[in-house]
């Protein structure tokens, strides 16, 4: 089963509970104003990859210990059944190796829409951030893009995990997003504040640094 990747990191502190690994999914056919991962939008065969290939390095890389999975993206659910191949073989790694790592989901679909079409992949998630981004509506919470965005427990595992979480501001949070470098490229990871890449832009061109190719606009 093939995956389409736009990018998997090791650890990310900043879209769920401890240290996490996150995998963004390539391709959105959503296409929120506003979104600050535009580069995750187009579908793009050369990013493809097998499932398996992703669980080896997903067992390779968090080998010394992790708190959980963070899926996004692109549109996680609009690569159902790979996003399916993927979440079952994260759930036999945990049993087998009797881990109790969480999975997170983000999809900028509505909630009744995935329970409509797609209860068995919710079945395997233990949380869930749906909804569509939207850029008129404050960041409030933890975690999440805009007011409108839920942080919904869908396990036992993501009851216990996230309940502490439900009502946690975003400003409670001692940072809300990481960098890494990947050659010449720059990934910013989380949630950025209203305004904050246009700042970092502007501050980055005062000290003679051109930021080309940024994901925040087409
Ligand atoms: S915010 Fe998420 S769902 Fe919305 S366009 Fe961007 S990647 Fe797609």
């Amino acid at each position: 089963m093939k995956i389409s990747i736009n990018k998997a990191h090791f650890p990310v502190s900043v879209l769920g509970p401890g240290k996490r690994l996150g995998i963004w999914l390539q391709g959105c056919s959503i296409g929120c104003k506003g979104c600050v991962s535009q580069d995750t939008w187009e579908r793009d065969p050369g990013r493809d990859m097998t499932v398996a290939q992703l669980l080896d390095w997903c067992r390779e890389t968090a080998a010394g210990g992790f708190d959980g999975v963070t899926l996004s993206g692109g549109e996680p659910f609009d690569q159902p059944q790979a996003l399916a191949a993927l979440l079952e073989g994260l759930m036999r790694w945990r049993t087998r190796s009797k881990l109790d790592f969480d999975i997170l989901c983000y999809s900028g679909y509505p909630h009744a829409t995935l329970q409509k079409n797609h209860a068995k992949i919710l079945a395997k998630l233990d949380a869930l951030i749906p909804e569509p981004y939207i850029d008129a509506k404050p960041l409030t919470h933890i975690w999440r893009g805009s007011s409108n965005q839920p942080l919904i427990p869908l396990s036992a595992r993501g009851h216990r995990k996230y309940a502490p979480y439900l009502n946690t501001l975003a400003d409670a949070a001692a940072k809300r997003v990481q960098t890494m470098l990947d050659g010449a490229r720059v990934w910013y990871v989380g949630i950025p504040g209203r305004g904050d890449m246009a700042a970092l832009e502007s501050t980055c061109k005062t000290r003679g640094v051109e930021l080309t190719q940024v994901s925040w606009r087409s």
